[in-house]
Parts: structure tokens; C-alpha cells; sequence
């Protein structure tokens, strides 16, 4: 199934889930975001991470 990429929007099947670290909802990134630490922003509360 895919997902949508937090950091580039994408549609990916290749991506790793992670936990947002303040409200935690479900966050994914897909791998070529990963691989370069991609910012993310939380669409729930907001929150920028690596
Ligand atoms: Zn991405
Ligand atoms: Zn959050």
C-alpha cells in the first residue's frame, strides 16, 4: 500500500513509518528522504525534524 511522503509528498511503497516525536501520529518518509535526512513538519502538530 502506498503512502504519502511527509517530507516530499510523494506517493511511495518504499518508505519507513516513524512516530512523531511530540504528538505522536504516524509519520512516513520514503527512502530517497531518508537517505538524505529530509525536513519533515508534522501536518498534525506542526513540529520540524531531520
Ligand atoms: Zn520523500
Ligand atoms: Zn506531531
Amino acid at each position: 500500500m502506498a503512502v504519502k511522503c511527509t517530507s516530499c509528498k510523494k506517493d511511495t511503497e518504499e518508505y519507513i513509518s516513524f512516530k512523531c516525536p511530540q504528538c505522536g501520529r504516524e509519520l512516513f518518509r520514503c527512502l530517497d528522504c531518508r537517505h538524505i535526512s529530509a525536513a519533515y513538519v508534522c501536518p498534525k502538530c506542526g513540529f520540524r525534524g531531520p
